[in-house]
């Protein structure tokens, strides 16, 4: 590259980063900062700002927003180091550059300054290239890093409108994003439509309710997001299992699953079911906490209704959630039926 689009090249840079230096003296001698304006008064990138009164330093950074601080430490009413630590700690301060400018040169001062958090130290007067040098590389990685959390936030923003705007459009559609079966809504909806073709062609609707066991302890041992991936291919596993696509699994909340059965009866019901444990079992997803198996296992509630006018869906699901119900309470890992006929309610293995 020629030597002037090199120096071309960095001018833009420079421009684009408008690495302007906003300059804060904190110095009790006017002569001091006088030496001061008068010394970059011919560097156009600069702009000089003063306080006398240490007292009021930390305000008035706040208000002007230099990206370097230049300070002073034997003033009177403060000591310079104590304004150090009150600029570390404030807020709008804490990551200002601070270039100490001092008479003292011991090193036991130079080294009390840069633990308090000085970011560079200065004898005074030092001479114009070298302040200057100092000033604008202070600047600039003050920028650059104001640059960098500013990017950061507005990414974390973005990622956080992303999430809320993806659950608003998940809730919208039918689609659960985690295992990309039928969300509840899904569910609620083909289970309204299946029930109402039932009635009118006379056949039998079937519901399967399924549970994943101990998935709690899953969750609190291999976390959420093991958590997640089990779930994920569990409803992967269940519809795989399913032969007839009219068939459907969906999601019903949390570890809950649910299949609809199109015309099927709770036998053909209770069948489905036992292939799905037995899906479950072949993935053998390990689960070293679980009180019932050592891997994952499921539980399922069976029920099949010839559904008529005047009977509802919810009396569908209540009757699997009754059977879901006692294949918990009968040990887990395993299918119960519960079928409706008239007001009885026959449960079988
Ligand atoms: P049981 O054998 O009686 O069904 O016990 P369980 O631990 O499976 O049931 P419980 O209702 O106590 O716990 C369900 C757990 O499912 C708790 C909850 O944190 C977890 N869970 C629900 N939804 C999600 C999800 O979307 N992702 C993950 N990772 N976990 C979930
Ligand atoms: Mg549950
Ligand atoms: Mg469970």
């Amino acid at each position: 590259m020629p030597l002037t689009d090199f120096y071309e090249t960095k001018a833009l840079t420079d421009d684009q980063f408008e690495m302007r230096s906003r300059v804060l003296l904190v110095d009790d001698q006017l002569i001091v900062a006088e030496a001061f304006r008068r010394m970059v008064a011919d560097i156009d990138d600069m702009e000089v700002f003063y306080c006398s009164d240490p007292a009021r330093a930390v305000e008035e950074a706040a208000r002007i927003k230099p990206t370097t601080i230049l300070q002073d430490l034997v003033m009177p009413g403060m000591s310079g180091l104590m304004l150090l630590s009150l600029l570390r700690s404030h807020p709008q301060t804490r990551n200002v550059p601070i270039v100490v400018l001092s008479t003292k040169e011991e090193p036991k001062v130079k080294s009390e300054a840069f633990a308090i958090g000085a970011n560079d130290y200065l004898v005074k007067f030092p001479d114009k290239i070298e302040l200057v040098a100092r000033i604008r590389a202070h600047t600039r990685g003050y920028l650059v890093q104001q640059q960098r959390d500013d990017a950061y936030r507005a990414l974390r923003r973005m990622k956080l409108e992303l999430e809320r705007k993806n659950s608003e459009l998940e809730a919208l559609s039918c689609r659960d994003g985690l295992t990309g079966v039928l969300n509840r809504r899904g569910f609620d909806d083909f289970l309204n439509k299946e029930w109402l073709r039932a009635i009118r062609e006379r056949k039998q609707l079937g519901l399967l309710l399924i549970d994943i066991d101990h998935f709690k302890e899953y969750n609190d041992n291999y976390g959420h997001q093991g958590g997640d991936e089990c779930l994920r291919r569990v409803a992967f596993a269940l519809g795989a299992s399913l032969k007839r696509p009219s068939d459907i699994v969906a999601r019903y909340g949390g570890e809950e699953f649910a299949v609809i059965l199109p015309d099927t009866g709770i036998d053909g019901g209770a069948m489905i079911a036992d292939s799905l444990c037995g899906a479950i079992e072949t993935i053998h997803v390990p689960h070293a906490y679980s009180k019932t198996a050592d891997h994952v296992t499921v539980s399922i509630g069976v029920a099949g209704m010839l559904p008529v006018t005047g009977d509802t869906p919810e009396d569908l699901v209540d009757l699997a959630d009754k059977a879901l119900y006692e294949a918990k309470s009968f040990g887990r890992n395993q299918y119960r039926c519960s079928e409706s006929s008239g007001n009885t309610v026959v449960t079988s293995d």
